[in-house]
């Protein structure tokens, strides 16, 4: 073989081998491209240009170690994503919650009269302290004068009483002042072909809107369809925070711009429910309380509105139990617009007065139905006249 046949052979080698490395780099180029995207849920290690304490292409997690949320999915192809939505807490349950609760802000009051009446003898300044004790629950001047003639009669009858016994005259008098007698059902069963509509009403502040959202999630946890109706059209904020609320259990809200009328927000709310064959439609209400006229013209107009559609099931009027006798004044105020069929009692987890029960009862001829007991989501529940006056008189270790 001369030099020019070896020259050739080792030029056409390393022609080969450049071949070969070009072959090569187009296949690792290609092949990266063509690469799986990551599987959903994989979690991968940060890659080239990052801080990688680990190799690319690593998961930090196993796939068996992933939890897949057990959802629709979404995007292209997949149904579309329902909005999570929360189951509320049944009616028992709350109803043995708010319980407890009443049973620590009320039995002050049940324990300091218990001690009061168990005395041997009852002197005169005895029974003032009985009645300061009272007046000072918020019971009022009315029922306060009654329950001490009552007890006064009852002690004068029996003679010397036993804890026991004494124990079970306050729980018969306070009892007969609560009313057990007092219907405190409420209307949320469809009539006809119409559903049940319910106005809520009060002062701004006293826990309407919050009541109108906790009463929704109650009536859903009775497997209720529900439409609430923001006719609160004066704070923007108060129609997002009833939205929130029905969002939060699946209820729609219907809503109106800043500023609409009141009243056609509440007909057209009427009128989805009817549309929608549901069985409650919640109307939240405006309180504006600087003018007793202009207030009128609107709960009025509202009511007369709505009633276009038929009759209103329940006015309930939204009472605030920390403000008292002052409560009373605005009630009264709002009992002359509209027949007001129930009283809600807000934060009587805020006060140990649970008197103003009572004295609002009283006041307005207008029962109780429902009670708040705090601010969480489930912390409204139906008043039961006897739960009521246990809790009072139950000591804090003793279930009510
Ligand atoms: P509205 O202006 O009458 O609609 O009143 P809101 O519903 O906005 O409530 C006013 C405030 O009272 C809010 O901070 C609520 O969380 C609070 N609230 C409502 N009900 C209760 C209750 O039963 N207990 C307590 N502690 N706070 C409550």
């Amino acid at each position: 073989m001369d030099t020019a046949q070896l020259a050739l052979i080792i030029a056409l080698l390393a022609i080969v081998v450049l071949v070969g490395f070009v072959v090569a780099g187009a296949r690792r180029r290609r092949s990266a491209e063509l690469a799986p995207p990551p599987a959903p849920g994989v979690d991968y290690a940060p890659g080239v240009g990052d801080d990688a304490g680990e190799p690319l292409d690593t998961p930090r997690r196993g796939v068996e170690t992933i939890d897949l949320p057990d959802v629709p999915l979404t995007g292209a192809g997949g149904p579309p994503a329902e909005p999570e939505v929360e189951r509320p807490e049944s009616a028992e349950g709350r109803m043995v919650r708010l319980r407890a609760r009443l049973a620590r802000s009320g039995s002050v009051l049940g324990l300091g009269l218990l001690s009061l009446l168990s005395r041997d003898s009852i002197d005169e300044d005895t029974w003032e302290e009985i009645e300061d004790m009272l007046l000072s629950a918020d019971l009022g001047v009315a029922a306060t004068t009654d329950l001490v003639e009552r007890l006064r009669t009852r002690v004068k009858v029996e003679g010397s009483r036993t804890p026991e016994q004494a124990r079970a005259i306050l729980r018969d008098e306070l009892l007969t002042l609560v009313d057990p007698s007092m219907d405190r059902t409420l209307a949320t069963a469809r009539s006809g072909d119409r559903p049940a509509v319910v106005l809520v009403v009060g002062v701004n502040g006293t826990g309407k809107t919050t009541t109108v959202g906790k009463l929704a999630r109650v009536l859903v946890a009775q497997d209720k369809d529900v439409v609430l109706g923001a006719a609160d059209t004066f704070r923007a904020a108060a129609a997002d925070q009833l939205t929130t609320w029905g969002d939060r259990v699946g209820v729609p809200t219907v809503r109106g711009a800043e500023g609409a009328d009141p009243a056609s927000v509440a007909f057209e709310a009427v009128r989805a429910g009817i549309e929608d064959e549901v069985d409650v439609v919640i109307v939240d209400t405006a309180g504006r309380l600087q003018t007793k006229v202009g207030l009128m013209d609107e709960l009025g107009k509202v009511k007369r509105v709505v009633e276009k559609h038929g009759p209103v099931d329940e006015v309930l009027l939204v009472l605030d139990a920390t403000t008292g006798q002052n409560g009373l004044t605005q009630a009264r105020v709002f009992g002359e617009v509209v027949d007001v069929s129930g009283i809600v009692l807000t934060k009587l987890d805020g006060t140990a007065k649970g008197g103003i029960v009572v004295a609002v009862q009283r006041d307005l001829g207008v029962p109780v139905k429902l009670v708040g007991m705090g601010e969480g989501p489930d912390d409204l529940a139906p008043f039961d006249a006897e739960a009521f006056v246990d809790s009072i008189l139950s000591t804090p270790d003793e279930p009510a």
